[in-house]
């Protein structure tokens, strides 16, 4: 029996935390952004001045991180905009490689679906956090388009050039796909969506219906 989950994994800036959102939106169910957990380690280390890499394990026994719905919570409180910082998800993926901190987020990611349904978007949901999801789609787009939506959305640093961003991208890229704990590739049995040319209606519509055709054929 699979997950009640639709795992959505693929490079930074394929979009996924936008079609993610508008998915779970038409299909009611719950979206889940596991980037944010990666994020809100790397913030709490930062704010606590502690060492980021590695991480100590004492300093992740005193981590907090809950959900309230789909709102995270760090020691109880919503980071918000804090979160979504180019710095932050440098320190992000910095943490994502170490073994001790996937291990510590891992019951955290696998407690949200026990209950609901869900789609959940990061690196490694169809491959380790959810090998027996309903879906699972690998979203990807090339480097240069990657490159103009975070432009877009303003959520690089302050005065960078299109071609610093792309470079950022790429080079994330390859730290996490060559990297030893869960690197970034899709699973054998997800479906690969390439969504360079297409909107993000039209990706939410191409993905709506491969879920609705796996779930009438699940019964
Ligand atoms: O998607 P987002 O940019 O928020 O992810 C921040 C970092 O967290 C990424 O660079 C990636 O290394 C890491 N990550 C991960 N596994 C996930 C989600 C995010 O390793 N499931």
């Amino acid at each position: 029996m699979s997950t009640t989950v639709v795992a959505i994994d693929g490079p930074a800036g394929a979009g996924k935390s936008s079609v993610a959102a508008l998915l779970a939106r038409r299909l009611g169910f719950t979206h889940v952004n596991t980037g944010s957990l990666y994020r809100a380690v790397a913030l709490a280390v930062r704010r606590a001045g502690a060492a980021i890499d590695p991480v100590e394990p004492a300093f992740l026994d005193t981590l907090r991180i809950t959900f309230e719905g789909n709102r995270l919570l760090l020691d109880g409180r919503d980071p918000g905009e804090a979160l979504r910082s180019a710095a932050c998800a440098a320190d992000a993926s910095l943490v994502a490689k170490q073994p001790a901190v996937r291990s510590f987020l891992l019951p955290v990611q696998r407690e949200i679906a026990a209950s609901q349904w869900i789609v959940m978007e990061g690196r490694d949901i169809g491959t380790v956090v959810f090998p027996d999801a309903l879906v699972k789609i690998f979203l990807t787009a090339s480097s240069l388009v990657r490159a103009q939506r975070r432009m877009a959305q303003g959520e690089v640093p302050p005065g960078a050039t299109l071609d610093e961003v792309r470079r950022e991208i790429e080079r994330r890229d390859l730290q996490d796909s060559t990297r030893a704990a869960a690197p970034l590739k899709a699973a054998p049995d997800a479906v690969t969506v390439d969504n360079s040319d297409l909107s993000l209606e039209e990706t939410v519509e191409t993905i709506a219906a491969i879920v609705e055709a796996k779930r009438s054929k699940e019964g």
